[in-house]
C-alpha cells in the first residue's frame, strides 16, 4: 500500500508542541455512508455515551437545563460546583428526575392534602400526577390519583384532594416489565400507569411522557433506570466530601475532579477516596498534559482521564502560569499510554469547530468536552443582553477574578485569600440559539468527518492511529490560511450569527 503524510509517531515525537491548527488528518477511503457512522464512546470506565459530547463545569455553561440536553442528544453534562452543595445536587436530581422508566420514589400525597400542595409540587418539581395513598406515605395503599386535568378549573385551591381524586384507575402489579407497563399505558391511553403489590400498595409510577420523550430522542444517554445520565465536578479539597454524599445520593453517574493541575497528592488521595466509598461512581480525573500525569491518576483508581492545561478559550494558564501544553500533543501522547491502560481520554478545551473535535478523536480522545461550543445557547446560565446591537451572552472562565469571587477558584488549589491570580478571562459571546439544533449539527459534522477519514468507528479510527493507517501532515501557517475561509469581504458562519428561538 502507497502512503503518504506521516504517522502521529511521527508528528508528534519532533518535541515541538502542536495545536490542532498545526496539522491535518489526511482523508482515507470511503466504503460506507456517513448513516452507518457508529460513535458510541466511552467517557469512563463503564460509562458509555451515543455521541462523543460533553459539556464543561462551569457556571456560566452547565446546569440541569444543559446537562438535559447534553443527555437527551446523547452526550453528558457536568454541572459545575460554583455553588453551595444543595444547590449544585439539586441539579442533578433535576437531570435525574427528568425522565424515567419506574419512578421508583414518586412524589406523592393523601388525601386530606389540598389542591394547593399539588400546585406547590407542580412549581417545584414541574410535574402534576401525583398518586394519592392512604397515610400520604409512598408505601401506604393507593386509593386514587391526581392529575392536572382533575384540578386545572378548580378555583379553590383548597380543597381536598379526597374530593377531586380520580379513583377508577389502571394499574399494574409488581413484576411486570417496563415493556408490558408501556403497552398498558399505550392501550388505557392515561397519562400514568401506578404499580402496585399484592396488597394494593404502591410500589412504582410509570408516565407516558417518558415514553415519548423516549421516542423523540432516541440517543439519550441513560442509565439502567431509563434515567438520564449526569455528570458533577468537584475539587480536590476536603470540605467537598460532603457535596460528594449529596451527590451520589442524588444519583449522580459520573463525578469529575476539577483542577487545573491534576497531577496532586490532593487529587489522588480524593480518588482513592472515591473509589473506596463509593466504588459505583466513576471518577473523570484531571487535568493533566502528561504521560507520568496519566499514570498516577490511572494508578489511584481512575476511570477515565480528562487532557487539557491552557488550551480553553478563556484561559490565561499558559501565560500566568509558565506551565501547560500544546492540546494536540497533549492528548496524542496521554491517551496513547491511557490506550494501553484501557481507560478513556476526554479532550477538555480548545474545541471550536468540528474540525477539531474530529482531530481529537483522531489523536486518541474518546470524548470532547467544550465549554465555548455551548456558551451562548438557550440551555446555559444567564441572560440574553444587548451590545452593540448584538444579542450576547456571557462566557467566564472558572479562574476569572469575577468567577473566582463566587468561589470559583478551588479548582485552583494555590489560591490565595489575599491575592487571587486569575487563569482565565471573562468575555461575551452571541446567541448561538438552542443545543438541539446545535448538537445534531456537530454529530452530522462529525460522521462526515468520520466518513472522510475513513473509519465508522471511534475504535477503527484508534485502532488506524495506532498500525499507522491514519496519516498526518503538519500545516504551515499559510496552509493553515488556505484552509480557513479567505478572500472574502464578509461571510456568514453556522451557529455564530445568531440562533433561531426555540421553546
Ligand atoms: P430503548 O432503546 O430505549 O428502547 O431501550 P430498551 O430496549 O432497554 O427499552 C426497553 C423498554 O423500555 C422499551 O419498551 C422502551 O420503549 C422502554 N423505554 C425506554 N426508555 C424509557 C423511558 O424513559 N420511560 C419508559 N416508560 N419507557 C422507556
Ligand atoms: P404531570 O402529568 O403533570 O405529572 O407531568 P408530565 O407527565 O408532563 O411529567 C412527568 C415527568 O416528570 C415525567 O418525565 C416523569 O418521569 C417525571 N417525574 C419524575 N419524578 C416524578 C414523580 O415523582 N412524579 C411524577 N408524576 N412525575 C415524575
Ligand atoms: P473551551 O471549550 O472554552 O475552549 O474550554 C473550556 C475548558 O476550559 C473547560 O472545560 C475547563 O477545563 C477550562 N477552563 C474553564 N475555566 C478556566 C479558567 O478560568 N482558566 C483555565 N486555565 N481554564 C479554564
Amino acid at each position: 500500500m502507497h502512503s503518504d503524510g506521516e504517522t502521529a509517531g511521527v508528528l508528534f515525537e519532533r518535541g515541538d508542541g502542536l495545536t490542532y491548527n498545526d496539522f491535518i488528518v489526511l482523508p482515507g477511503h470511503i466504503d460506507f455512508a456517513a448513516t452507518e457512522v457508529e460513535l458510541s464512546p466511552h467517557i469512563t470506565r463503564r460509562i458509555a455515551l451515543k455521541n462523543p459530547i460533553c459539556s464543561s463545569p462551569m457556571d456560566t455553561v452547565t446546569e440541569s437545563r444543559m446537562a438535559i440536553g447534553m443527555a437527551l442528544l446523547g452526550g453528558i453534562g457536568i454541572i459545575h460546583y460554583n455553588n453551595t452543595p444543595e444547590a449544585q445536587i439539586d441539579e442533578v436530581r433535576k437531570v435525574k428526575r427528568f425522565e424515567n422508566g419506574f419512578i421508583t420514589d414518586p412524589v406523592v400525597l393523601g388525601p386530606k392534602n389540598t389542591i394547593a400542595d399539588v400546585d406547590t409540587i407542580h412549581e417545584q418539581q414541574g410535574f402534576s400526577g401525583i398518586p394519592i395513598t392512604e397515610d400520604g406515605t409512598l408505601q401506604g395503599k393507593l386509593q386514587g390519583i391526581v392529575t392536572n386535568r382533575d384540578i386545572d378549573f378548580e378555583p379553590d385551591r383548597g380543597r381536598l384532594l379526597e374530593e377531586v381524586m380520580v379513583t377508577d384507575l389502571v394499574t399494574a402489579p409488581e413484576g411486570v416489565t417496563l415493556n408490558e407497563a408501556n403497552n398498558i399505558l399505550r392501550e388505557s391511553k392515561k397519562g400514568k400507569l401506578p404499580i402496585i403489590d399484592g396488597d394494593g400498595r404502591l410500589v412504582s409510577l410509570v408516565s407516558r411522557t417518558d415514553l415519548k420523550k423516549n421516542r423523540d430522542f432516541p440517543e439519550a444517554s441513560k442509565d439502567e433506570s431509563k434515567q438520564l445520565r449526569v455528570g458533577a465536578a468537584i475539587s480536590t479539597q476536603m470540605e467537598d466530601r460532603e457535596r460528594l454524599e449529596g451527590l451520589v445520593e442524588a444519583g449522580v453517574d459520573l463525578v469529575v475532579i476539577d483542577a487545573a493541575q491534576g497531577d496532586s497528592v490532593f487529587q489522588l488521595e480524593m480518588i482513592k477516596e472515591l473509589k473506596k466509598s463509593f466504588p459505583d461512581v466513576d471518577v473523570l480525573a484531571g487535568n493533566v498534559v502528561t504521560t507520568s500525569q496519566c499514570e498516577h491518576l490511572i494508578d489511584s483508581g481512575a476511570d477515565g482521564v480528562r487532557i487539557g492545561m491552557g488550551p480553553g478559550s478563556i484561559c490565561i494558564t499558559q501565560d500566568t502560569m509558565a506551565v501547560g501544553r500544546a492540546q494536540a500533543t497533549a492528548v496524542y501522547q496521554c491517551a496513547k499510554y491511557c490506550r494501553t491502560q484501557g481507560i478513556p481520554v476526554v479532550a477538555d478545551g480548545g474545541i471550536n469547530n468540528t474540525g477539531a473535535l474530529g482531530k481529537a478523536l483522531a489523536l486518541g480522545a474518546n470524548v470532547g468536552m467544550m465549554g465555548s461550543m455551548f456558551a451562548g445557547t438557550q440551555e446555559t446560565p444567564g441572560d440574553y443582553f444587548y451590545k452593540d446591537g448584538i444579542r450576547v451572552k456571557k462566557y467566564r472562565g472558572m479562574a476569572s477574578v469575577e468567577a473566582m469571587e463566587r468561589g470559583g477558584d478551588k479548582r485552583y488549589m494555590y489560591s490565595n485569600k489575599n491575592i487571587k491570580v486569575a487563569q482565565g478571562v471573562s468575555g461575551l459571546v452571541v446567541d448561538k440559539g438552542s443545543v438541539y439544533d446545535l448538537v445534531p449539527y456537530l454529530v452530522q459534522s462529525l460522521r462526515q468527518s468520520f466518513q472522510d477519514m475513513g473509519h465508522s468507528t471511534v475504535e477503527a479510527l484508534h485502532l488506524a492511529l495506532e498500525n499507522d493507517d491514519l496519516r498526518f501532515e503538519r500545516r504551515t501557517s499559510s496552509a493553515q490560511r488556505e484552509g480557513g475561509v479567505h478572500g472574502l469581504m464578509a461571510y456568514d458562519e453556522p451557529f455564530r450569527e445568531g440562533g433561531r428561538d426555540r421553546q
